[in-house]
């Protein structure tokens, strides 16, 4: 009766996922009921996530009104951050989790004011690996290599570069520091996500963020001409 308890384990692992695809659905309504798009935005850590929220933030039209939800296992230092730039946030401490699933953001949405916002960025916890299997009903899921990381991650982690929406390619200032091989890089992206739009930027000196805001906008106003 060995294969019993592999067959249970399975079922189990099914319907945690099942269950969290669920509520995933019931955010994504919420969204679309409160005119809200959101990107949920992935990274290892230190990868600049929080930086590229920011400078993207400072970067959007007037008429777009942006939110945060900032997910780490500890601290609220990114979410004062943000708090500090007058930008609504709620911070998710998940206490040693190493991702942020779908009841997680239901939670938090009740401290949000979802009705004066119409662009939430969700900052999952830094991890390339398993944010990408949980669904937290994001339109959009921005994946944020770094530079600095080195230009394997898309070979070591195609599971998230797969899942992407958008590759924002941060850090560019460093290139050559790192001697980071930038075609090498783009090849293992095409292997894995062929068309998917792909944005070389630096938050640090504001290189290529005009093209990425430009596309993250024009994402935007095509999905509330779609509601
Ligand atoms: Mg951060
Ligand atoms: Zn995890």
């Amino acid at each position: 009766m060995k294969n019993d308890k592999e067959t249970v384990n399975l079922v189990v692992g099914k319907n945690i996922l099942s269950a969290n695809d669920r509520v995933a659905a019931e955010n994504r309504a919420i969204f679309e009921e409160a005119g809200v798009f959101v990107a949920n935005v992935m990274a290892s850590p230190g990868a600049g996530k929080t930086s590229l929220i920011l400078a993207t933030i400072e970067r959007l039209p007037p008429h777009i009104r942006p939110g945060v939800i900032e997910g780490d296992v500890a601290s609220r230092i990114d979410a004062d951050t943000i708090a500090a730039r007058g930008v609504p946030v709620v911070q998710i401490n998940t206490g040693g989790g190493c991702h942020l699933d779908a009841p997680m953001v239901r939670a938090a949405l009740t401290d949000l004011p979802l009705d004066s916002i119409n662009l939430l960025f969700i900052e999952n916890v830094g991890n390339l690996i398993c944010p990408a299997s949980f669904d937290l009903g994001a339109h959009l899921a921005v994946v944020v290599p770094s530079v600095a990381e080195g230009h394997d991650k898309p070979y070591k982690y195609p599971g998230m570069f797969a899942s992407a929406s958008a590759v924002v390619l941060n850090k560019a200032d460093l290139e050559e520091v790192f001697e980071f091989d930038h075609p090498f890089f783009r090849c293992g992206i095409e292997m894995v996500n062929p068309a998917v739009p792909f944005f070389v930027v630096s938050c640090r000196t504001g290189r290529g963020m005009d093209a990425w805001v430009a596309w993250l906008v024009a994402a935007l106003q095509t999905a509330q001409k779609n509601r």
